[in-house]
């Protein structure tokens, strides 16, 4: 019954949550071909739509202090034009727009509201028009093949505390939600709803971080107790780098969750780094492939691979900072680095790999521009010099290599060394777990060395 194109009723145990990425939603053809995928396999009843590519970019911008007027509209009418590009192509053309311009409008109003006003609460507001938008349009698009799409507001369900920008979810609130809310729509719809928002007690909108619709769709899944995630993008499947990097990239069949969450963690923009602790719970067998090329194949990330090999692929992270706090008491002192992490802690800064030395220690921080989330700011630097003496280095980024028992593997150090030994690596961090191995290199070096690296481990 899975793959009949009548929407007949699902059993619980037949669910598919299925998300769409910006550029799987980009243009009206992108669309039309993610509703045929819907179509396709009457198993998904749930979709998760990102924004618009390049929408949620604007809205980053749109949503900063200090906006000129006129720059407000230039980008509410760059929104504008992606959106109605797709929407000219529906035959219910006339009053979808008359939806989507009295989204813009308010947008715009909450526009006004911050470069007159700048709050931090106001900014996820705004973030969120993007998600609103697509997932109205995209409603339409599947109604226009004969798919009973229906709008949903996610923040009815994905209940969050108020740390706008990265909103932590309430699971149990989200499981109650979805369960009354939301699964007995299922029964005879298709529910198109917004990845990356949500909504907090007082029902201010919240948003969970760039990048986050994977990790909505993940924590749907879990809630409704769906059988599948599926994460359509425009590469078929996790490579085992980066395709953008080099040519030589391929796409892995099979990952067991455990690999892939180390990947997300460590960069691969390919899924949200939350993305697979929802899944693992509910041990939900996530998907991940093109939705330009859906008969491709892809990735399957599950809980039981066939092979472990010890190198699975390589993340690259970019936008990496790396500080070092020295401190004469830290001989001989206990207490030390309670109290920088403290100060971090206190900031919602959360710390990716560490060294130490006698009296230095060397942290580093994902610091990536058009962040909504909380970065090493200033005042953070100000607050730690309070302790100690702080230097602060940009410019680097972050590599790791990811795989199975790479602490219990001899010579994986000359595996991977050996053959960058011409750059300046450090903080080499290796034998915290044994998926991985990571390093920073300068910005400039990072494609070059996983270029080569990719071409030593995957290709030999
Ligand atoms: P979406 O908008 O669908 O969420 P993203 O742009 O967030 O898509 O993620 C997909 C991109 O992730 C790919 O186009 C690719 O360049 C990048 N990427 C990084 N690492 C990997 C990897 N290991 N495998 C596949 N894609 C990767
Ligand atoms: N639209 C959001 C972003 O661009 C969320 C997502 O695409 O996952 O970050
Ligand atoms: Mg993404």
């Amino acid at each position: 019954t899975c793959m009949s194109v009548v929407v007949s009723k699902a059993s619980a145990d037949e669910i598919t949550v299925a998300k769409f990425g910006g550029t799987s939603v980009a243009d009206y053809q992108a669309m039309m071909r993610c509703a045929h995928i819907i179509k396709n396999d009457s198993c998904n009843r749930v979709v998760v739509v990102s924004a618009s590519a390049g929408v949620t970019n604007n809205l980053v911008r749109l949503s900063q202090e200090n906006v000129p007027a006129s720059e407000q509209k230039d980008i509410i009418s760059a929104i504008a034009n992606i959106q109605f590009a797709i929407t000219q192509h529906l035959t219910c053309q006339a009053s979808l727009d008359l939806e989507i311009t009295e989204l813009l409008e308010a947008l715009a109003i909450c526009a006004e509201k911050q470069a007159a006003n700048f709050s931090v609460q106001n900014s996820d507001q705004i973030l969120s028009f993007g998600e609103q938008l697509s997932s109205r349009i995209f409603a339409h698009v599947l109604q226009s093949i004969g798919v009973n799409g229906h709008y949903f507001d996610v923040r009815q369900v994905m209940k969050t505390d108020d740390l706008y920008g990265k909103a932590q979810v309430d699971l149990a609130q989200l499981a109650i939600n979805a369960q009354a809310l939301l699964l007995p729509k299922l029964a005879d719809q298709v529910i198109v709803t917004q990845g990356f928002i949500g909504s907090d007690q007082q029902g201010n909108t919240t948003t969970l971080g760039r990048g986050g619709s994977d990790y909505s769709a993940a924590l749907l899944a879990e809630a409704l107790q769906a059988s599948n995630l599926s994460i359509w993008t425009d590469v078929v499947g996790i490579f085992t780098t980066d395709p953008r990097i080099t040519e030589q990239a391929r796409s892995i069949n099979e990952i067991s969750f455990g690999e892939a969450a180390e990947m997300a963690t460590f960069g691969a923009k390919i899924l949200h780094p939350a993305t697979l602790i929802p899944a693992m719970r509910q041990d939900i067998p996530v998907f991940v492939g093109s939705s330009k090329e859906p008969d491709a194949g892809g990735t399957r990330i599950q809980r039981h691979v066939e092979s472990n090999p010890t190198y699975r692929s390589i993340a690259l992270r970019r936008e990496q900072t790396l500080v070092t706090v020295k401190s004469p008491q830290m001989l001989h002192a206990s207490g030390f680095l309670a109290k920088v992490f403290t100060v971090l802690a206190k900031h919602q800064l959360s710390v990716d790999l560490i060294t130490t030395s006698e009296i230095s220690v060397a942290l580093t921080f994902d610091n990536p521009h058009g962040s909504t989330q909380s970065l090493l700011t200033q005042a953070v630097v100000e607050e730690l010099e309070q302790l100690c003496e702080v230097s602060v280095e940009h410019g680097l980024s972050l590599i790791a290599v990811i795989g199975n028992k790479i602490h219990g593997t001899k010579g994986v150090g000359s595996s991977i060394f050996d053959k960058v030994n011409d750059f300046n690596i450090r903080m080499i961090c290796h034998g915290a777990s044994n998926h991985n191995l990571c390093f920073l290199v300068p910005e400039a070096d990072a494609n070059q060395v996983v270029e080569r690296l990719h071409e030593t481990l995957f290709t030999q």
